[in-house]
């Protein structure tokens, strides 16, 4: 059909009656409408100043552009320029602008800029300032408890801190007592006590392994003299002197402990009578060479020492280990009689 032999006829009563209800989109309708006016030279009922094709043209023109960008603002895009005029265009603009702030306050307040005001658009300003402000008043209450998290930590930090340091103070004042308890002061080697405890538990793995061991006693020749003529100080320093060679001597698992006075006791496992001897030997030897003066008759501090072999078949008890001792001290006994700086095996 030739769009221009289309004439349009007025309608007869020269006024515009509002169509009859329909179903659909109404601006489908209208289009249909115009489009079968248009193309198809059926018109039905048309607005008054609507009266030749261009007309009828451009009104259909303007409905497809105006269906576009509402197709556009449904979808989202929110960047395409709407060149329309007249209120629809100024409607759709509007709310193209609306859309597009509201937009630029949910993205605000995505970084915590909750201080976006109302928009302009009814329900869903109402709706977007009452997230905004639910939003603001739940990261108060975080924030609050972040702060009181962090203050609770820090304060559980200090008294774990404190407990710890009092846990380290009470370990080393026990460690303190216990050495204390456990060792001689004047010469810093094992007090009797401590020796009878480790000698007991030792003597109990060597009945079990029936691994061979020696026990010995060694007392300090004419220390008497030492202490009436150079006095009770130097007879002490004598003393520290000869533990500190004791000490440098014996191997590392041998038990040692001052027996009392100027005597001490050893418990040598893992030994046989000969290689005690030897060790005892040098024992001897490096505090006669050590050259401790007496100030008496005897030149120099010597040691005599007795020796025992032990065969430990029976549970180890303090009485047996009172009788072990005894032994060993006849043998000191024996060695003292013979002539001193000695040692004597039993
Ligand atoms: P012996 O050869 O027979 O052993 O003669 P000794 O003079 O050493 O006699 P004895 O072992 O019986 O005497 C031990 C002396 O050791 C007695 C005491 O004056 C002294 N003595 C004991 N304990 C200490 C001490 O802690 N410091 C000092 N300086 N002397 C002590
Ligand atoms: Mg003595």
């Amino acid at each position: 059909m030739n769009k221009k032999n289309i004439r349009l006829t007025k309608h007869k009563s020269d006024s515009f009656t509002a169509p009859p209800p329909y179903c659909g989109d109404p601006l489908a309708v209208a289009m249909r409408l115009l489009s079968r006016s248009l193309y198809e030279g059926q018109y039905g009922e048309i607005p008054p100043g609507v009266s030749h094709y261009t007309d009828l043209e451009r009104l259909l023109l303007y409905v497809e552009q105006v269906q576009y960008h509402l197709a556009g603002l449904a979808r989202g895009d929110l960047g395409t320029r709407i060149p329309l005029g007249g209120f629809t265009g100024s409607l759709l603009k509007e709310m193209q602008q609306n859309l597009h702030q509201v937009t630029g306050k949910v993205r605000r307040l995505t970084v915590g800029d909750f201080s976006a005001t109302a928009s302009p658009m009814g329900e869903l300003s109402e709706a977007f300032d009452i997230m905004g402000k639910t939003l603001q008043a739940a990261m108060e209450r975080l924030e609050q408890q972040k702060r009181d998290l962090t203050e609770l930590s820090d304060s559980l930090r200090r008294e774990i801190e404190a407990r710890a340091t009092v846990e380290k103070d009470l370990r080393r004042e026990q460690a303190r007592l216990q050495k204390l308890a456990s060792t001689d002061p004047l010469t810093g080697i094992a007090n009797r006590r401590y020796f009878f405890q480790a000698a007991v538990r030792e003597l109990e793995r060597i009945r079990r392994t029936k691994s061979p061991a020696c026990l010995a006693m060694l007392d300090i020749d004419h220390f008497k003299a030492l202490n009436d003529h150079l006095g009770h100080s130097e007879g002490d320093k004598a003393l520290r002197r000869i533990a500190k060679i004791i000490t440098g001597t014996i191997r590392p698992y041998d038990i040692v402990g001052r027996y009392g006075g100027d005597e001490f006791i050893f418990l040598f496992p893992e030994i046989s009578r000969d290689q005690a001897y030897t060790l005892l030997e040098r024992l001897r030897g490096a505090v006669e060479k050590a050259n401790i003066a007496t100030g008496g008759d005897s030149p120099v501090i010597t040691v005599s020492i007795g020796l025992i072999e032990l065969r430990v078949e029976k549970k180890i008890t303090g009485a047996t280990l009172d009788r072990i001792i005894q032994r060993a001290d006849e043998a000191l006994y024996t060695a003292k009689k013979q002539c001193r700086n000695h040692i004597c095996i039993l």
